[in-house]
């Protein structure tokens, strides 16, 4: 097999290998298992594929074994949540050490409140008149991180809305009536919290935030990197970000953030990064 695959060019050196820094599985909210995301990153053409979940990193070995069999580099990773002010920021931390019996502590003590926040949506949203079991909630999630698209999927499955987006600006949406807080760690705790385990922090969809004021003040607080290349950025937020990159020496990644087609396509591979940043992080660890 891997004969032919040399023989019809399949077998990608690093020099033209390409790489989606950011795609969701089951392991936390999105719709594909950590083995199909490989697969289909293997089927689009791309040499290494970041497994990047909420608070989870269950599913990077599976998704391993399944890249070696394969042959796609996987890059472990997770997404944190933090907070500044009213805004949630992610934090990626890269190369984490997911093996670390600490790290995987701390995670589900995130996770459990994660659960507890489920729960007071859930008995908010029967306050509203919309009710969904918390039962089905768990069962959608699977084996990841509950969150609010799990909460949305069950109010839609329930007819209480009648399109998914429809639970974020009726219910359960930054200062809606079911909308519960997470209990979050600051910037900085998520930085330091992913250095201790030996990872690259790297600020997930810096201009989602709408706050200019607050990519600084990540980058003062640390950062290694931004996540410069998006399907939703244009020629001037990549001239920005790639602006702030080179003055602060940070590192730039991108990626889809697949979430499985949750929101309508899957999207692994539209964004292709060529592996020399894959390298460039490899090397800053
Ligand atoms: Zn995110
Ligand atoms: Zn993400």
């Amino acid at each position: 097999m891997k004969f032919l695959d040399f023989i019809f060019g399949k077998k990608q050196s690093p020099e033209n290998k390409f790489c989606d820094f950011h795609v969701h599985t089951t392991f936390s909210d999105g719709l594909l298992t950590p083995e199909q995301v490989v697969t289909i990153a293997e089927e689009r053409g791309l040499g290494a594929i970041g497994i990047v979940d909420h608070d989870a990193v269950g599913g990077i070995e599976p998704a391993r074994i399944k890249g070696k069999e394969i042959g796609v580099e996987v890059l472990p990773a997770v997404e944190l949540s933090c907070i500044v002010g009213d805004c949630d920021i992610h934090i990626i931390g890269y190369y984490i050490d997911y093996k670390n019996k600490k790290l995987i502590n701390i995670i589900s003590g995130i996770q459990e409140k994660r659960l507890d926040r489920a729960k007071k949506m859930v008995i908010k949203l029967a306050e509203q008149g919309a009710e969904v079991e918390l039962k089905r909630v768990l069962e959608l999630a699977g084996n990841g991180a509950v969150g609010r698209p799990h909460i949305a999927q069950a109010l839609l499955e329930e007819g209480h809305i009648s399109c998914y987006d429809e639970a974020f600006w009726k219910y359960i949406g930054y200062h809606c009536p079911a909308y519960v807080p997470k209990e979050k760690l600051s910037p900085k705790e998520a930085i330091n919290l992913i250095r201790d385990f030996h990872g690259i922090p790297i600020l997930a969809h810096p201009l989602s935030y709408n706050n200019r004021g607050v990519i600084n003040y990540i980058i003062d607080e640390g950062i290694a990197g931004l996540e410069v290349w998006r399907l939703d950025h244009n020629d001037n937020d990549l001239k920005y970000l790639t602006s702030l990159v080179t003055n602060n020496h940070l590192l730039s990644t991108g990626g889809t953030d697949c979430h499985g087609g949750r929101k309508g396509k899957i999207l692994i591979g539209e964004i292709k990064i060529p592996y020399q940043y894959v390298a460039a992080l490899k090397h800053a660890r």
